[in-house]
C-alpha cells in the first residue's frame, strides 16, 4: 500500500507521521467493520453510551497538554489556540454526553382516547464523516460524539493535513471504551472520501470543508440513494463597524477576528463594513496591531500568528492579493509570503489589510481562507447590511455599535447562521448550534441540542389502548355531523 506524510506547516522537514493511502476497497472494510460493531452499541441505552462519551471527554482531558502540542505541530496553529481546539472537544463529550440523559422527542396529546403519541429517534446505522484539517480535534468530536451517542457507527475520512490528531483523538475514545471498530479511520486524499460518500453501507454523510469539494459530495452521495446529507462549507464573514462603535473593541475584534488561527477558520473575520468617518482612524489601528503581530513557529510561547496549511495556499493567497490589488484596492499592510528564522520552508504569510475594495471585487466575494482582511466603506447601515447579505455565503456575521437599536436591527437584517454584537465574527459556543445559510450548508446544525439530528431519524409513534379501531379525523368530525 502507498502512503503519505503528514508534515508541521511550519517546518516541513519535520515528518508527524506517515499513513496509509487507502482506496475504495479499505472504504468497504472499514464500513464492514463499524457496521457490525455498531448492532451491539446500539442495543446499549443512551445513558451508557453517553457514559463512555464522557469518559472520552476525561481520557481528552487528561492529555490536553499533549493533544494541543500535536495540534499545533501538524495544523500549525499557535498553542494558545491549539489547546482552544482540544478543550471543544472536552466541552463537547460533556454536553453530548448530558443529552443521553435529556429529551429526545416530544409527547403529543391524542385528538383520540386511550392513545398516546410520542417521537424518539433512531440511528442511522453507519455515517461517513470527511472533515477538514483546521480544527482537527473539534470538528471530529462535534461529528463523532452525537453521532455516537444517537447509536451509530463511524467511518471517518479525516484532512490529509491532520491524519495524527484524528487518529489520537479516535484512540482517546477507544481507551475511554468505545468498542474498537465502531469508529473507523481511514485516511488519503479524494479517492476515499469520495468512496465513502456513495458507499451503500453509509446511511448518512457527514461532510464539513470548502464549497466545491462540499458540492461534489452533495452530488455524489444523493446521485447513488437518498441519504442524510449534512454540509458545513466556507464563509466570507464580515465585520460591521458603525460610526458610533466602540473603537479599541472593535480593534481586537477585527484583528483576532482576521488573523487568529492565520485567517483559516470557516468563521474569520474577512470583510471590514466600516463607516467613513471612522474608517481612517480604525484601519491605522488595525494596521498598527497587524503589524506588532508575532509571527513564527507556533510551537512557541508568545507566537501570535503561525503558518498557513502549505506552501500552496501560500501562492494562493498572495495570487488572490494581486488581484485584487489589479481590481482596484490598496495593500494597507502585509500582502505577501515571509520567511521565519528556524521555519525552514515553513508556509508564512504577513497578515494583510487591503484597503478600496468594493463589493463587486472578487477579494470581497470569495473566500481567501488566510490572514488578509478587506476594508470596504459605506456610507449607511442600510448599505452595509446589504454589504453583509451580498455574498454566496452566510457563516457568521458581527456588528460593532453602542445604539441597541441598531444592533438588533442587524441582528434582524444579517442572513448569516450565526451573528455576534460587539464581539468578533469567531468564538462559538458548543452548546448552541452551528452553521450557516446560503451557500454555506443544507440547513443542518452541528453542535448543541440539535447536533444530533444529523445523525439520527426521528420515529413516530402511536399506541391505542382502547381495545378497538378508533381513527383519527374519521371518528373525531364524522362526516354529516358537522364537521
Ligand atoms: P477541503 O474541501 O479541501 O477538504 C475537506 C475534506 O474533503 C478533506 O478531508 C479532503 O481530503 C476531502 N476531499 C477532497 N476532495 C474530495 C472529493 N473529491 N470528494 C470527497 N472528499 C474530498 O477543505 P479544507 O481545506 O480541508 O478545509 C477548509 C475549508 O473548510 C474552508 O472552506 C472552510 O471554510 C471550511 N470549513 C467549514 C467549517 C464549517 O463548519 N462550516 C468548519 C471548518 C472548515
Amino acid at each position: 500500500m502507498t502512503t503519505f506524510r503528514s508534515v508541521n506547516p511550519a517546518r516541513p522537514d519535520d515528518v508527524v507521521g506517515e499513513y496509509p493511502t487507502h482506496g475504495a476497497a479499505d472504504v468497504d472494510a472499514a464500513v464492514a467493520r463499524a457496521a457490525a460493531a455498531q448492532r451491539a452499541w446500539a442495543r446499549r441505552p443512551a445513558p451508557a453510551r453517553a457514559d463512555v462519551i464522557a469518559a472520552a471527554g476525561r481520557v481528552i482531558a487528561r492529555d490536553k497538554e499533549a493533544f494541543t502540542a500535536l495540534v499545533s505541530r501538524e495544523a500549525g496553529k499557535v498553542l494558545v489556540e491549539a489547546g482552544g481546539d482540544v478543550q471543544e472537544a472536552i466541552d463537547m463529550a460533556d454536553f453530548v454526553a448530558g443529552q443521553g440523559r435529556a429529551a429526545w422527542g416530544a409527547t403529543v396529546p391524542s385528538e383520540l382516547g386511550d392513545k398516546l403519541c410520542w417521537t424518539t429517534r433512531q440511528p442511522v446505522g453507519v455515517v461517513g464523516m470527511i472533515t477538514p484539517w483546521n480544527f482537527p480535534i473539534a470538528i471530529p468530536s462535534w461529528k463523532i460524539f452525537p453521532a455516537l451517542l444517537a447509536g451509530n457507527g463511524v467511518v471517518i475520512k479525516p484532512s490529509e493535513h491532520a491524519p495524527a490528531c484524528c487518529a489520537a483523538f479516535v484512540a482517546a475514545c477507544v481507551e475511554a471504551g468505545v468498542p474498537a471498530d465502531l469508529v473507523q479511520v481511514v485516511h488519503g486524499f479524494a479517492e476515499p472520501a469520495a468512496a465513502l460518500a456513495v458507499h451503500p453501507g453509509v446511511q448518512a454523510v457527514s461532510f464539513t470543508g470548502s464549497v466545491p469539494t462540499g458540492r461534489k459530495v452533495a452530488v455524489a452521495a444523493m446521485e447513488t440513494g437518498p441519504r442524510l446529507l449534512s454540509l458545513e462549507l466556507g464563509g466570507k464573514n464580515a465585520m460591521v463597524v458603525r460610526a458610533d462603535a466602540d473603537l479599541d473593541l472593535a480593534v481586537d475584534g477585527a484583528v483576532f477576528g482576521a488573523f487568529g488561527t492565520s485567517g483559516q477558520r470557516c468563521t474569520s473575520t474577512s470583510r471590514l463594513i466600516v463607516h467613513p468617518d471612522v474608517a481612517g482612524e480604525l484601519v491605522e489601528r488595525i494596521v498598527k496591531r497587524s503589524e506588532q503581530l508575532r509571527l513564527g513557529d507556533p510551537q512557541e510561547p508568545g507566537v501570535d500568528v503561525g503558518p498557513v496549511i502549505t506552501g500552496s495556499s501560500t501562492d494562493r493567497i498572495a495570487g488572490m492579493v494581486a488581484a485584487a490589488v489589479d481590481e482596484g484596492a490598496t495593500v494597507a499592510t502585509g500582502g505577501r509570503p515571509v520567511t521565519v528564522d528556524g521555519c525552514d520552508g515553513g508556509a508564512f504569510f504577513t497578515p494583510t489589510v487591503l484597503t478600496g475594495v468594493r463589493p463587486e471585487h472578487r477579494i470581497a466575494r470569495e473566500e481567501v481562507f488566510g490572514p488578509v482582511l478587506a476594508v470596504l466603506e459605506v456610507a449607511g447601515f442600510d448599505e452595509a447590511l446589504e454589504v453583509v447579505n451580498s455574498v454566496e455565503y452566510g457563516l457568521s456575521a458581527a456588528v460593532y455599535t453602542r445604539d441597541i437599536n441598531a444592533a438588533l436591527r442587524a441582528v434582524d437584517g444579517i442572513d448569516t447562521g450565526i451573528v455576534y454584537v460587539n464581539a468578533p465574527t469567531i468564538g462559538a459556543e458548543i452548546p448552541l448550534p452551528f452553521g450557516g445559510t446560503k451557500h454555506t450548508g443544507n440547513g443542518f446544525r452541528e453542535a448543541g441540542t440539535r447536533g444530533i439530528e444529523q445523525f439520527s431519524q426521528v420515529k413516530t409513534v402511536y399506541v391505542d389502548y382502547s381495545g378497538r379501531l378508533q381513527k383519527a379525523q374519521i371518528d373525531t368530525h364524522p362526516v354529516g355531523e358537522g364537521s
